[in-house]
Parts: structure tokens; C-alpha cells; sequence
């Protein structure tokens, strides 16, 4: 085991969050490796672990004065040993190929977990949308695409959208590829409801989340009625997340941005919920405007001096960490059990560091890892795809209730693989274990390829 990831960090040094990411995987599914030696004779783990695929490709662009840019971008195609590769493109400064790889390993164990026939991919750039004018990201979004319309397809790749793609960006890529492929099929998921999208997808990563969290505490005869809940991000995620613990009755208090975060004692009800998705999905605004219209709620910047992140250390019942990766770390763990948290369920990929998920075990906090309670977007994302393909559209309540019935699905499979390998009620244990079998079964019927 150890093996492994010595030789990744040995072919790859600097990409320390997928080192993270396989680190993760590779440390709980130690117990199957060592109950079925032929994955270790089959290689399986060293398989695993290298992307089928990478496209790396230059997007360049001009703004609107004239002038020319060219950002990086990428494509990870990472396992297809259960469907056509699928995951979402992100585009966020921050961007490199050890995100975009730990992202897309993650994804191939999430995807599997959904029951539906989905391998595992990502992509993005490094371009940043905000600042930018609408013509700006049309123009950006069609370069991108003038790449990467050559490398997907509805029976190939299937990407969606992610941090910095939304449903604008989605309709500027899927324009791009039609007009290149010259021809109409599901190529993207995400799409809007006029043109092949599905009811539901722009909902279903946080209601899915918000569902997982509810099984989690059914599980101990408990429900969200009334529980305090952090919630961290204002895009899309976040929204739904807090949309949903509204809709049962939990009472969310804080959303934030890359620039600080409202706390907001009184709860963040759905008229404030509709403020707040009018400024960050049409206005484009700082979640800090919030105080605009509801100054009775506190504003605290975000400060890279300090060690922990104050959003993070306020009295409450659970947590839903919904903005990017590692953005809990020790010392937020620490405080978030201090303060009382009983449940921290991810909405974002990775967004607990391996010290903080140490800390939730030995607590005894219930805690979901991202890539089994925020699978509901690529569950309803394979729900958008089986529609384009039969030409049809269902309405709201069956998508919902489909999400739902995979929600609840995923945290059994959770459950029962971490009670099989002697860890009971380990949900991490459980979705690495669930997800890695289904890959690595399917990756060996298939044989050397
Ligand atoms: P959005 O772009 O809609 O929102 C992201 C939010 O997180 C924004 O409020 C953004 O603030 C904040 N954020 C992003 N990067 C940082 C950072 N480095 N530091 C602090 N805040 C940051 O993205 P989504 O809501 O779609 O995605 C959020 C998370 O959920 C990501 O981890 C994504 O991978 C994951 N996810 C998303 C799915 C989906 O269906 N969209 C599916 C499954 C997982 P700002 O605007 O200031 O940058």
C-alpha cells in the first residue's frame, strides 16, 4: 500500500491533493486488498491510480479591449471501467492538474456508488470568470470547447459544470460543440430546461446532500427539525443546500464567499434564501451585500492570517461544508466539535483535511464524505442523460423522488460495506469500500486494457 503512494508522490511530487485523495482511498480499502489478492496480483491499485487519459490544451481569448489571453486547459479522463467518463469543469484560478486529478479519482468512487452507469472524469481552467463580461465568458467558453469538443460525446465523455460553471457556461460550451459536431445530443450535462435539461439538476447536489443527512440522523432515531446548521458557500450547492434544510425545518445561519461570511442568528429563511440567489446568480455579487438588506446579520471578512476559519465556531447542530476543498481544517474541526456539532456532511469535494476527518472519528461526529453526500448532482446529471436519450422530460416530483431513492441507497451501500469490513457506522470506510468494489470488479471482467 505503502507502495503506491510513494510511487505517486515520486511521479508526481508537487500534486499534493491527489496524493491526499488517493491517500484517503487507499487507507481504508486496505482490508479488501487484504481479503482479495488477486486485486494486488491484477495491479489494480497502480491502475487505479493513473488517469486513462489527460488532455492538456492551450485556450486562448480576446477581452473586450482587444487584448489576447491564454489560459490553461484540461480534460482528465480517469476511469471508464463502468460508463462513459463524467464529471464536472471548473473554472477557478486556483486550477492545476493535482486538483483536477484528485477531483476526478474522487468522482470515478462517487459515480460508482449512484447505481448508474457513469465512469469518472473532470476538467476545467485556470480562467477566472468573475470580473469578466457576459461576452467575455461567451467568448472563453466557445475557445474552450473549440479543444475539447474533439475528446467528449454522449457515449464517451459527459462533462457538467462545477465551481465557476454554471448553467451560462454550459449553454456557451453545449453551443460551441453543436455547432462543431453538427449535431444535437446530451454532450454536457446541467443544460437548461428548454434545450434537453432536466428538472431538479440544478437542485440536486444540496437537496441530495441535505436527503443524506437526514438518513444519517434517521439512522439514530433523530431528524433536522429545528437542528442550527453552518453552511459554507454561496453558490450553487450552498443554495440548495440551505434550500432544502429550510424545507425540513432546520434552521441554516451562515453562508460565505471567498471573501468572508454572514452569520445570520435569526436563520436564513427562503424570502432571504431569494435575496441571496438573486445577487450571486444574476447581480453577481459579494455574499457581503447581504447586511444591504438584513443588517441585523453580521459580516466577518475572510483573513488569511488566521489559522481557522471563524465561520466554523459557532454553537450549532451540523455543518455543511459547501464552498471547496480543505476548507476545514484542525483547529475548525476542533471548534466545530466544541461547539457542539453532531454532524458534518459534505457538500463540496474534499473539504475536510485528513487531520479534521481524524478529528470527527475519534468524536464520534457523524461524517459524510463528499463523494457519497453530494452525488446527488452527477446522480441527477445521469438522470439528465438517460432522459436526452430517450427524448423525453419527467416532471419535477419523479426526478425528485428518484434523487431521493439514490440518496437513500447510497448511505445503505455506505453502511453495510463499513459494517462488513468490521467499521460500523463509518461512512468514509463505507463509500471507499462500496464505490472502489463496483470500479475494480468491472476494471477485471474487462480484462488488461
Ligand atoms: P459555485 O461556483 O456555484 O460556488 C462556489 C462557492 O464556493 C462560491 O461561494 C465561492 O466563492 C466559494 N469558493 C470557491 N472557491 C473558494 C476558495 N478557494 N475559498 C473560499 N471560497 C471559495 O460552485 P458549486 O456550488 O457548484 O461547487 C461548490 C463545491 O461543491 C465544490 O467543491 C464542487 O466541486 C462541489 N460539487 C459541486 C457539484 C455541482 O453539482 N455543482 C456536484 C458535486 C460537488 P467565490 O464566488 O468568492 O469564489
Amino acid at each position: 500500500m505503502l507502495d503506491i503512494l510513494q510511487m505517486i508522490r515520486a511521479k508526481d511530487p508537487v500534486e499534493k491533493e491527489f496524493h491526499q485523495a488517493v491517500k484517503e482511498v487507499v487507507e481504508t480499502v486496505k482490508p479488501v486488498l487484504e481479503r482479495n489478492p488477486q486485486y494486488r496480483n491484477m495491479a489494480i491499485l497502480e491502475r487505479i491510480v493513473e488517469p486513462e487519459r489527460v488532455i492538456m490544451f492551450r485556450v486562448p481569448w480576446m477581452d473586450d479591449q482587444g487584448q489576447i489571453h491564454v489560459n490553461r486547459g484540461f480534460r482528465i479522463q480517469m476511469n471508464s471501467a463502468i460508463g462513459p467518463y463524467k464529471g464536472g469543469i471548473r473554472f477557478h484560478p486556483s486550477v492545476n492538474l493535482s486538483i483536477l486529478k484528485f477531483l476526478a479519482f474522487e468522482q470515478v468512487f462517487k459515480n460508482a456508488l449512484t447505481t448508474l452507469a457513469m465512469g469518472g472524469g473532470k476538467g476545467g481552467s485556470d480562467f477566472d470568470p468573475k470580473g469578466k463580461s457576459e461576452n467575455e465568458v461567451m467568448r472563453f467558453c466557445q475557445s474552450f470547447m473549440m479543444e475539447l469538443f474533439r475528446h467528449v460525446g454522449p457515449d464517451t465523455d459527459v462533462p457538467a459544470g462545477d465551481i465557476g460553471v454554471g448553467a451560462r457556461e454550459i449553454g456557451y460550451l453545449f453551443g460551441m460543440y453543436k455547432k462543431l459536431a453538427n449535431e444535437f445530443t446530451g454532450v454536457l450535462t446541467g443544460k437548461s430546461l428548454g434545450w434537453g435539461g432536466s428538472l431538479i439538476r440544478p437542485e440536486a447536489t444540496g437537496y441530495g446532500c441535505v436527503y443524506f443527512a437526514a438518513e444519517m440522523l434517521a439512522a439514530q432515531n433523530q431528524t433536522l427539525q429545528g437542528k442550527r446548521c453552518l453552511v459554507s458557500g454561496a453558490g450553487n450547492v450552498a443554495q440548495f443546500t440551505t434550500e432544502k434544510l429550510i424545507d425540513l425545518g432546520a434552521k441554516a445561519v451562515t453562508l460565505s464567499d471567498s471573501s468572508g461570511y454572514i452569520y445570520d442568528a435569526e436563520g436564513i429563511d427562503k424570502n432571504k434564501l431569494d435575496f441571496v440567489k438573486k445577487l450571486k446568480n444574476i447581480r453577481r455579487g459579494r455574499i457581503k451585500e447581504y447586511l444591504d438588506k438584513y443588517p441585523e446579520a453580521v459580516y466577518t471578512e475572510a483573513d488569511s492570517t488566521l489559522d481557522y476559519n471563524p465561520l466554523w465556531n459557532h454553537k450549532a447542530d451540523c455543518a455543511f461544508p459547501c464552498a471547496t476543498q480543505n476548507e476545514i481544517n484542525e483547529k475548525d474541526a476542533r471548534n466545530l466539535v466544541r461547539n457542539s456539532v453532531k454532524l458534518v456532511c459534505e457538500g463540496a469535494n474534499m473539504p475536510s483535511t485528513p487531520e479534521a476527518i481524524d478529528i470527527f472519528l475519534d468524536h464520534k461526529t457523524m461524517y459524510a464524505p463528499g463523494k457519497a453526500s453530494n452525488a446527488g448532482g452527477v446522480a441527477v446529471s445521469g438522470l439528465e442523460m438517460a432522459q436526452n436519450s430517450m427524448r423525453l422530460n419527467w416532471p419535477r416530483e419523479e426526478v425528485d423522488s428518484r434523487l431521493r431513492i439514490i440518496m437513500k441507497s447510497i448511505h445503505h451501500t455506505c453502511l453495510e460495506a463499513a459494517a462488513e469490513y468490521g467499521m460500523p457506522g463509518n461512512y468514509l470506510v463505507g463509500a471507499n469500500i462500496a464505490g472502489f468494489l463496483k470500479v475494480v470488479n468491472s476494471m477485471l471482467d474487462q480484462g488488461l486494457v
